[in-house]
């Protein structure tokens, strides 16, 4: 059965009128799912009982279940769900001083392989449907509803690569960014990309207000292509003039994330090599403490070596900024605890 919260607000009219009902009934149920945020269709009491039984044949409401949940000591929640499939995804709540931010997966596993990544432990399953990124949002939603609390931004950043199924995220984005229902703004909306370059174009292209991120992790193709293999098909030039397109078009700044990593990437010649990697962009560069994942030799920096490749950025004149490590006390890492669950799952 397929999920309601696959529909955008325009897609859901679309719907109505193929029942042969009228266009409100549409954002009737529009309001239901994303207002009101019932999980059961037979809660839409509004409805005539016809048109209730009629999109029960067909739909349902949530299409994942809460399976785990872990809460960290600062606040982070670690939400494991199981899909209609049997299949495990993440999401991340992270509290910050500005709002609620959710950090959602777009994949079942991820195919791009990054050398330091717990997500890629697990191949790429399948994509997920922009319901079961919706569902991410209104479970966790709806706890915090009955604290009065409220999700203010999103991430794109779990487990998967989201412009490895574009489509899907983009209506995703849409629905949850409509102002008849959750209204999260475009600009409290980041979708997170290892530099699929085709996808920076048509995202360039779609005008919206979204923020992109880079995972950039590396300022030279040699490093980049050990750590990344996505570099090998778009290499740095070639991710750089994406870049440098999708800034002029939509006037819009971007982030670069770089993970720091102990010995690797995070000497004074990485940092001066960055600086004239981005110089003159529009951009910011978002230095992440790196979590550290059984599986990978990889180290993560201490502070001090941390703040130092900071300040030879600041010192060249980037804008940079460190990224407040969450849920260090938990299985934070994208896909850590879905890796471990699906471990248990065979034994
Ligand atoms: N595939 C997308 C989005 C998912 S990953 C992308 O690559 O951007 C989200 C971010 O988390 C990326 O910057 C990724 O490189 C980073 N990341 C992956 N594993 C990590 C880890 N163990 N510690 C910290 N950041 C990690």
């Amino acid at each position: 059965m397929q999920s309601l919260y696959d529909f955008n607000y325009e897609q859901i009219q679309q719907l109505a009128l193929d029942y042969g009902w009228k266009k409100f009934r549409g954002h009737q149920i529009f309001q239901w799912l994303y207002r009101k945020r019932v999980f059961q269709i037979d809660e839409m009491s509004d409805l005539s009982l016809d048109t209730r039984e009629k999109l029960k044949e067909s739909f349902i409401i949530n299409p994942c279940k809460i399976v785990d949940k872990q809460v960290s000591s600062d606040g982070t929640v670690k939400y494991l769900f199981e899909l209609s499939d049997g299949a495990y995804v993440e999401s991340v709540l992270m509290i910050y001083d500005y709002g609620k931010s959710i950090c959602v997966s777009s994949q079942v596993g991820c195919n791009m392989g990054c050398d330091f990544c717990a997500s890629g432990l697990l191949k790429k399953r399948r994509d997920l449907t922009s319901g079961e990124m919706v569902a991410q949002v209104l479970s966790v939603q709806k706890e915090l509803d009955e604290k009065n609390e409220r999700i203010s931004h999103i991430v794109v950043m779990g487990t998967g690569e989201p412009f490895d199924n574009y489509e899907n995220v983009m209506n995703f984005a849409a629905t949850v960014n409509h102002d008849r229902g959750l209204g999260i703004g475009g600009r409290h909306i980041t979708i997170s990309t290892c530099g699929i370059v085709p996808k920076i174009y048509a995202f360039a292209q779609a005008h919206t207000q979204y923020n992109l991120a880079i995972s950039l992790h590396a300022p030279n193709n040699e490093l980049r292509n050990q750590l990344m293999p996505v570099n090998k098909a778009y290499p740095l030039e070639v991710l750089m003039e994406a870049v440098r397109y999708y800034t002029t078009l939509n006037n819009r700044r971007l982030t670069f994330e770089y993970i720091l990593l102990r010995g690797v990437n995070d000497s004074d010649e990485h940092a001066a090599q960055l600086a004239k990697l981005i110089h003159g962009l529009n951009a910011y560069v978002n230095l992440i403490p790196y979590n550290e994942v059984d599986e990978h030799g990889y180290r993560s920096v201490d502070v001090q070596s941390a703040m130092k490749f900071y300040d030879k950025l600041m010192k060249r004149n980037i804008r940079v900024t460190i990224r407040k490590e969450h849920g260090g006390d938990i299985d934070a890492a994208c896909g850590q605890l879905r890796a471990k669950k699906e471990k248990q799952r065979m034994e």
